[in-house]
């Protein structure tokens, strides 16, 4: 693939702010080059915990507002990474965030998570059929850390490059499609401990703790690695955007924390496990670009 704008790179993640803190150099490198990235956020992250405290009152116990606020802070996040096509799967606020695994929110109406997987599915084979992206990034079966609207996302996506392929599925969603790529997002196990290493031994971090390592989504073994993104020239732009995500994440130099207010880092280098589809590069290599041998 030649041409750049050919190229077309479909991202499907749980909450606002997952996008830009798992993928937020891969999608600003992509955008840059003119393919085109599209964006399917499955909730508003409507339960999330909000840091700033004159924010405060947007909270689920409170009044109920986060989610509507978070479209403003994902538009914004997709601004900084040149991003111009996101969507909400389903349209917004069409799939509730189920809240962390064991909570009663998992189970409300309209929760993602309480959502049949096919229901879900459908909403996004429409997106793959009319898109039509060659490569689809989203989470392993775990969904990087358990939580069970990463899991659903997880579900939903591999079910939707199924569907969206078979011929005799809903042909009023558009014509049939065949992803040729699929990734699931990864960090190798070296590159999370060297860089928590790195924080640990800079006293003047300033923060009130690290996080553990188990903190980060989607942490295996080196050698389940298949692709990284180098992306160093769009850190700021990745950044930039997990700082727009200010109700959820503070940026603070080179590393940023969440609302449980650990250090973590920015890694400014991507990493993917492919997990449909044939490698790009020769065996035993990492591929250095996720549309690599793609062809049409
Ligand atoms: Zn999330």
């Amino acid at each position: 693939m030649k041409d750049p704008s050919t190229r077309r790179l479909l991202l499907v993640h749980a909450h606002p702010d997952d996008e830009s803190i798992n993928n937020g150099v891969t999608m600003a490198r992509y955008a840059a080059v003119g393919a085109q990235v599209t964006l399917v956020t499955c909730t508003l992250g409507e339960e999330g915990e909000v840091i700033p405290p004159d924010l405060a009152h947007l909270a689920p116990d409170r009044e109920d507002q986060l989610g509507p606020h978070r479209i403003g802070e994902l538009a914004a996040a997709m601004k900084e990474l040149g991003v111009t096509d996101h969507r909400f799967l389903g349209g917004p606020g069409r799939f509730r965030d189920s809240g962390m695994m064991g909570t009663e929110q998992n189970r409300r109406e309209g929760a993602f998570w309480a959502t049949p997987v096919d229901d879900a599915a459908g909403h996004l084979v429409e997106i793959i059929r009319s898109v039509r992206p060659q490569v689809l990034v989203t989470y392993d079966p775990t969904g990087g850390y358990g939580h069970p609207d990463h899991i659903q996302a997880h579900r939903v996506a591999m079910r939707a490059v199924e569907l969206a392929a078979e011929r005799a599925y809903r042909r009023d969603l558009g014509e049939p499609h065949t992803i040729t790529k699929v990734y699931w997002n990864r960090v190798p196990r070296s590159v999370a401990e060297e860089a928590f290493a790195r924080l640990h031994a800079d006293a003047d971090a300033g923060f009130v703790g690290i996080a553990p390592i188990e903190d980060v989504p989607g942490v295996v073994d080196d050698a389940r690695i298949t692709a990284e993104i180098d992306g160093t020239k769009y850190a700021e732009r990745k950044a930039a955007a997990m700082a727009a995500h200010a109700t959820q994440i503070t940026v603070v130099g080179t590393n940023f924390v969440l609302s449980n207010r650990l250090g973590q880092p920015i890694l400014a280098t991507e990493y993917y496990e492919l997990a449909q589809g044939a490698p790009g590069a020769p065996e035993g290599e990492r591929e250095r670009d996720l549309f690599a041998g793609v062809t049409g």
